[in-house]
């Protein structure tokens, strides 16, 4: 990955949680704590301050040092949820191994950080399937369509992980705030992606 592929994706997703931060804050004050927009934003804000450092390294380095820095400024629940998994995805690209496999990989960090699966109104709702259209060869386009349908069907779930899971049926009819802000970043992704296809 080129020095310039790196600023590219950075400055994306950066632009990305920038521009939707209210709404990703709207939709957590309905179902969580407020604080998904912010928690974000500031994560972003903490990647965007190192994007030369990061450029400099190989992808699977740029990776997991995006990785440790969500960990280390990023409260709540998404902090360490994104952390697990840039870190891991960078690790094992780091080891060698292709995207797919890597994201694989990365979901399965979250899916243990979070003690989680599909099916709980979450950001996996989003990430799972997406990494198993990549792993299926399915075109950027393809991507992009499956995480804006999977983040739409987060709406009508039940949430049983997480701080809406405490409120039980009325989590129904609210889009989850991170499987909006996966959504968000993989739409970034393939811009870039695309962009230089
Ligand atoms: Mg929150």
């Amino acid at each position: 990955m080129s020095a310039d592929l790196t600023l590219a994706l950075i400055d994306a997703a950066a632009t990305a949680i920038a521009e939707n931060a209210e709404e990703l804050t709207r939709l957590d004050q309905a179902i969580g704590d407020g604080d998904h927009g912010s928690n974000m934003q500031r994560g972003l804000q903490a990647i965007l301050r190192q994007r030369e450092a990061l450029a400099a390294l190989g992808p699977g380095e740029a990776l997991q040092k995006a990785g440790m820095t969500l960990v280390t400024t990023v409260g709540g629940a998404s902090g360490p949820l994104y952390g697990s998994l840039l870190m891991a995805v960078g690790k094992a690209a780091q080891a060698g191994k292709g995207w797919p496999e890597a994201c694989a990989e990365g979901v399965e960090a979250v899916k243990r950080r979070g003690k989680s699966d599909v099916g709980a109104k979450t950001m996996l709702d989003v990430l799972v399937p997406v990494v198993e259209a990549l792993a299926a060869g399915k075109p950027l386009a393809e991507l992009r369509l499956t995480a804006t349908a999977s983040r739409e069907a987060t709406k009508e779930m039940l949430a049983t992980r997480g701080r809406a899971s405490f409120l039980g049926e009325r989590s129904r009819g609210h889009y989850d705030p991170g499987a909006t802000s996966t959504q968000l970043l993989i739409h970034a992704v393939c811009d870039v992606l695309e962009a230089r296809a």
